[in-house]
């Protein structure tokens, strides 16, 4: 298909009778009921497990909400970013992106490329060196965070928002957890992650006590004397073996070690077939990485991958010259379209050379003389039954080291009371810990699961922190979490916010200045789906994708650059234009241009700002819904009247 062809069409082939389009056409009517202006959450955001205010950085980026004096745009959508997440660049590189998937725009033309944009804001806010703002006032309290990962990271800098102090108790020698030691550096460049965890250091008030595992330099009871609260972010740093006969053979590791190894520049090469088994992200960071360090025939014990995983051998760098095309086999017991992984990744590893073979159950390890894997025997299986049933003869493949990356788990030695029978830590809705007092959790220590959700999840716990602190009594959560715009701080910042309420008796109050009138905050119970939109009114309209580098199985053998170039600034604006601003108005006139009765208006310039760019006058309006059926963003209800 070329790029031009639009992926939506409003009629299907055969949609050639005549429809009597007599009842749907807008009547003018009357009733009761007039206009009134409600923020709804769009599904981006809900989608979104950080909660980001996707529609409203947008909104900044597409020039709609703009920024106070000689504030550059970028700088005010990474502040509106960061509110929710502070790593714009790592996320909008390797972030799945669950928020596209959400997408309304996904009913016409494609998702809006939200992790591009924010790959752009992040990037130009590196460039430009900005800070976060220090907090205004010092708390005194302080919290201890273990765990310098994703979710600690976080929290120190919200926590630091609030004036609170932190101590980061890290067991490695770096913080950044899975960012640094899991993921590959050509999917998150270092000095990328670098620069964007300095950022957060730069506050000020965030101790870091690297090489420091709680549980065996510290004790959870000295903390809890010592801290005012504990954040647990310790994720799961242990990953499962391949549970099979045979499976401890020293040439089966896990997925966590073999990219540890490789991260921290200890692996540089393989030394025959690898087998890679599972489907999901860490598979794919394994098989992707395996075809850029290529193998070396024939290696002595110290230099086989499994001396360097357990420290006894090493790989001279000037051996990697002499690396070829490594052999890797991607082992996945389901069809590989039911693969958890981001398609993405998948589709890029297939493009390098990662040979996919599906439907096949591991069943025994077969071992050599020395006790070392020499095949993996799998079951052929079927699943079209929904359950898996075996499908032929089971058969060996030959290989010279199995990496399973199947699941991964916590490191809670000396460490009591804590975790559950799982090695998992469980947690209220609020985040602390059940049945801990000041005790709050995060990330891959509740669930493993993505950055972003553990990153959201810092959040939640970091204001249950702040409430714990400050004597509250933790309140159930909304309905519907996150980073919500909010129209009171948007009137605030631009010195419109309404007058002191007199409590006075007044008479009539569409013209009081105590109140934002006929506006309603819904987003933390509402989440606007594409129904509610106008959908005729927006075009067909090409996605501005990210350049993609040609990594095939050609050239990807010693290749360590980034698989997509990001956005230039002009085409990261085209793409935030895509946005239908889902549940929030967006200036596109229709509701002043189609009133028959003149009722609809443009709120004066000077009193403007995002979501109070129209008004009605009540004295006009008859009720007629035009307006309500004319607005793309679905942002008006005729419940004036009603409520
Ligand atoms: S169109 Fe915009 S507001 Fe609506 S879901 Fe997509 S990104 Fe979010
Ligand atoms: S029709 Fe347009 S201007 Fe009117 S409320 Fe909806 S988005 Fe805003």
């Amino acid at each position: 298909m070329s790029d031009t062809d639009p992926t939506y069409r409003r009629y299907s082939d055969g949609d050639n009778e005549p429809y009597d389009w007599n009842s749907d056409v807008i009547n003018q009517g009357e009733s009761y009921l007039c206009p009134t202006y409600i923020q709804r959450t769009p599904p981006c955001q809900n989608a979104c497990p950080s909660g980001h205010d996707i529609r409203g950085w947008l909104s900044i980026v597409r020039g709609l909400d703009k920024p106070q004096a000689d504030k550059p745009w970028q700088q005010y959508a990474f502040e509106r970013m960061t509110q929710a997440n502070p790593f714009p660049s790592i996320m909008g590189r390797v972030c799945p992106a669950p928020c596209q998937g959400g997408c309304n725009r996904n009913s016409l033309d494609g998702f809006v490329g939200i992790n591009s944009i924010e790959q752009y804001i992040g990037d130009w806010a590196r460039e430009n060196n900005l800070a976060f703002d220090k907090p205004e006032a010092e708390s005194g309290k302080r919290v201890a965070i273990i765990g310098g990962g994703p979710a600690g990271l976080a929290a120190a800098l919200f926590l630091r928002r609030l004036g609170h102090n932190s101590t980061i108790f890290e067991a490695h020698d770096a913080l950044g957890g899975q960012m640094v030691f899991g993921i590959p550096g050509y999917r998150i460049p270092r000095d990328v992650l670098e620069d964007e965890i300095q950022r957060i250091l730069d506050l000020g008030g965030i101790e870091v006590q690297l090489n420091t595992r709680v549980g065996d330099n510290v004790k959870v009871e000295t903390l809890e004397h010592d801290y005012d609260a504990i954040f647990w972010s310790v994720g799961t740093v242990i990953g499962k073996l391949l549970r099979v006969e045979g499976g401890e053979a020293p040439n089966c590791i896990d997925g966590m070690t073999f990219l540890r190894s490789f991260n921290d520049g200890s692996l540089k090469y393989l030394d025959g077939r690898i087998l890679v088994i599972g489907g999901g992200d860490t598979a794919m960071d394994v098989a992707a990485v395996a075809k850029r360090i290529g193998e070396v025939a024939e290696l002595d014990h110290p230099e086989r991958p499994e001396a360097v995983f357990d420290g006894s051998g090493s790989q001279p760098e000037d051996r990697a010259a002499l690396r070829t095309d490594s052999d890797c086999w991607l082992v996945y017991r389901r069809p590989i379209e039911k693969a958890p992984c981001t398609k993405h990744e998948l589709e890029a590893c297939i493009t390098e050379g990662v040979e996919i073979h599906d439907s096949l159950a591991p069943l025994e390890v077969i071992l050599d003389e020395q006790g070392r894997a020499s095949a993996l025997k799998v079951q052929p299986v079927d699943w079209s039954s929904g359950k898996m049933e075996p499908n032929g003869e089971p058969f060996e493949i030959e290989c010279a080291l199995i990496v399973a990356a199947t699941g991964q788990t916590g490191d809670y030695d000396g460490i009591d009371g804590i975790a559950n029978e799982w090695n998992q830590i469980d947690a209220d809705r609020t985040m602390q810990v059940k049945g801990k007092q000041g005790h709050f959790v995060a990330g891959d220590a509740i669930d493993p699961h993505l950055l972003t959700t553990a990153i959201g999840q810092a959040s939640v716990a970091v204001q249950g922190i702040d409430k714990y602190l400050s004597g509250v009594s933790l309140d159930d959560r909304p309905k519907v979490e996150g980073h919500h715009f909010d129209l009171l701080q948007e009137l605030d910042e631009k010195s419109l916010s309404p007058d002191e309420y007199n409590h006075g008796s007044t008479w009539g109050t569409s013209s009081a200045k105590w109140s934002v009138h006929n506006f309603e905050n819904r987003a933390e119970a509402d989440v606007i789906n594409t129904n509610a939109l106008y959908t005729g009114h927006f075009d067909y309209e090409k996605v501005n994708a990210r350049e993609e580098i040609d990594i095939n199985v050609s050239n990807v053998l010693g290749s360590m650059i980034e698989r997509f170039n990001g956005l230039t600034q002009d085409s990261a604006v085209s793409e935030a234009k895509r946005c239908m601003s889902c549940g929030f108005c967006f200036e596109c006139d229709n509701c002043v241009i189609y009133c028959p009765q003149d009722a609809v208006t443009r709120v004066k310039k000077d009193e403007r700002v995002m979501g109070r760019y129209v008004e009605t006058d009540y004295a006009k309006c008859v009720g007629c819904h035009i307006c309500k059926e004319v607005c793309p963003t679905g942002y008006i209800e005729m419940g004036l009247g009603q409520y």
